[in-house]
């Protein structure tokens, strides 16, 4: 039996059958020399690999040119014409006959070599070109390597799925009752993979490095997404043991819910909102089944993640609605599109060199007014419905929100010129997710009705940490002192001004942040659904003049492993 080590993405445990899908990784390339003799038959492997993956990527063309939009079967064409392209294979047919290595670490190193070339061209179409070679590539490699293709819409058993890297779009197109955990290479808690999986309530073990090398599909897995581990083939004793792990865990689900109606309201009367974050508007009733006291974050770019389905007013409309009607009156935080980032729509954002620090969220929205707008004009309308927020993400100084705030008001002005009714009403809030928006949270709260504090942005862009990055995600703290401190200095602008402050980042759903987080004067927690019972647990055991005691002590620490140790022992203290 093997442990493997890395971090909880989504909370449960699962034992199951592991399925290693490596389709946005290259697998691992034998090589070794052959003899010239071997020369016609290992061209005659290549030939027919490349013959194989021409008739695959016809049968995607076909499709493509009925279901997709234009553009994405214009990639497909490119890559059916890099396949039968005879100059591409003259050259790996060279090298094969100049080198004597094996055809299958010929076309890898060829392609590679070529890719890389093409990442550093300045030329922004060869650049784009190199994504085409890898598919390319990758593709014929499978059929050399005679590597079953998986597809994860058609998973037809239950499996927890090994990979190294999701992206929240395969999350989206999985047959999803199918996959019962992910165990995977890369990603945090934050990463918005991890965050889909939690939606979806399905355990997830992330971080893990080089689990995806490491299991075998077929391989028994327990999958720990409650302590971040992985077993490889655990032994009878500790099935046993895990079976009893998970009664313990649904029975102490169980029973935190049955305080679901119960106010978040310390022991010595200080009152907080819980809310729950949401992805898609199916979720809505989830929320309220774990006591939710509205949506504090809807993330509406979901809607605009699935290429080929552009989210018209109506559509967006419909969602929207949805979600409010189900919430009964209970308020509605819709932030506006996200896209960008790790959250990529081919469509939109592809080629970004630096997506996390480019074109992203209100950025995006402002280069696309249109699309904008009729988003804008979608909520309103749907304010009408019921108690709407609007909020808008990644704004990084007040020229960006008073840009977001006039284009709000044009839309207000278009839905009068329709005669649609909306709130007038409508607060609009603004994210607190970058450190110049923090640190100009006095000018912000000048304009905003509500802040919403974004801590997986706010901790990646102060830590300069990529908060999907395995390999940096240790530095992705938040009790980093300068994360703290930008989370008290906007909820002290904010209060000056009499504003409320939200936090929608993960940091809102964590057991070891709760007590810090109502000392620094939070005024709403919006989280994954299944958290809030617990977090309210420990509210309501808690005295608020405790928990300002602790912020005070923490505030004044040096280092993350001080305030670390601080809270750990005012835990011990306060909650034996
Ligand atoms: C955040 O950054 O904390 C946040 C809530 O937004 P998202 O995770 O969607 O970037
Ligand atoms: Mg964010």
């Amino acid at each position: 039996m093997k442990k493997l080590a890395g971090i909880s993405g989504s909370p449960g445990i699962v034992i199951g059958k592991a399925l290693v899908y490596l389709e946005n990784a290259f697998p691992e390339i034998p090589r070794h020399t052959i003899q010239k003799d071997e020369v016609k038959s290992e061209w005659k492997r290549a030939l027919d690999a490349f013959e194989e993956a021409v008739r695959e990527t016809r049968a995607i063309l076909d499709r493509a040119r009925r279901e997709m939009p234009k553009e994405q079967a214009d990639i497909v064409e490119a890559h059916l014409m890099m396949l039968e392209d005879e100059d591409f294979r003259d050259k790996i047919k060279f090298r094969l006959e100049s080198r004597l290595e094996n055809i299958d670490w010929i076309v890898w190193d060829y392609s590679h070599e070529l890719i890389q070339k093409l990442i550093v061209s300045s030329d922004a179409y060869l650049r784009e070109r190199a994504a085409d070679v890898s598919d390319v590539s990758r593709r014929v490699l499978r059929f050399l390597l005679k590597i079953k293709k998986i597809t994860l819409s058609e998973l037809a058993e239950d499996v927890i799925l090994v990979v190294h890297d999701l992206l929240p779009l395969d999350v989206l197109s999985m047959r999803r009752e199918r996959v019962k955990a992910i165990v995977m290479d890369m990603g945090s808690r934050t990463s918005h993979t991890a965050i889909l999986a939690q939606a979806f309530g399905i355990p997830a073990v992330l971080g893990l490095s080089n689990a995806s090398k490491e299991i075998q599909s077929g391989d028994v897995l327990v999958a720990d997404g409650l302590n971040g581990e992985v077993l490889v083939g655990p032994g009878e004793k500790e099935i046993a043991k895990y079976r009893k792990a998970i009664e313990n865990y649904q029975k102490k689900a169980q029973e935190l819910l049955s305080g679901r109606d119960l106010p978040a309201e310390t022991l010595d009367g200080y009152r907080v909102t819980l809310k729950a974050n949401i992805e898609f508007p199916e979720e809505a009733e989830r929320a309220l089944g774990y006591g939710a006291e509205g949506i504090g974050l809807y993330r509406s770019e979901f809607l605009f993640l699935t290429p080929g389905q552009p989210a018209e007013e109506e559509i967006q409309y419909l969602a929207y609605g949805q979600v409010i009607r189900v919430m009964g009156g209970l308020p509605v935080t819709i932030r506006t599109i996200d896209v960008g980032g790790d959250k990529v729509n081919p469509e939109f954002t592809e080629g970004e060199k630096n997506p996390l620090l480019g074109w992203r969220a209100i950025r995006f929205c402002f280069a696309q007014p249109h699309l904008f707008k009729t988003q804008l004009r979608a909520i309103l309308r749907a304010s009408a419905i019921g108690k709407v927020r609007i909020m808008f993400p990644m704004v990084s100084g007040v020229e960006e929100l008073e840009q977001a705030l006039a284009l709000f008001d044009e839309a207000k002005a278009e839905c009068r010129k329709r005669k649609v009714p909306f709130d007038e009403d409508i607060e609009v809030g603004t994210m607190i997710e970058i450190p110049s928006a923090a640190m100009t949270a006095d000018i912000l709260a000048k304009r905003s009705d509500f802040f919403s504090i974004g801590t997986n942005d706010l901790i990646q862009y102060t830590i300069a940490v990529d908060r999907g990055n395995e390999r940096v995600g240790y530095l992705a703290h938040p009790a980093h002192p300068a994360v703290l401190r930008f989370i008290k200095m906007t909820i002290d602008a904010a209060h000056k001004r009499k504003i409320k402050v939200a936090m929608c980042g993960e940091l809102a759903g964590d057991v070891n942040a709760t007590a810090l987080l109502l000392g620094l004067g939070l005024d709403e927690f919006s989280m994954t659904a299944a958290s809030i019972p617990r977090i309210k647990r420990i509210i309501r055991e808690t005295e608020i003049s405790s928990c300002r005691e602790l912020a005070k002590k923490a505030l004044a620490c040096e280092t993350r492993q001080e305030i670390v140790n601080l809270v750990v022992s005012w835990t011990a203290q306060s909650r034996p």
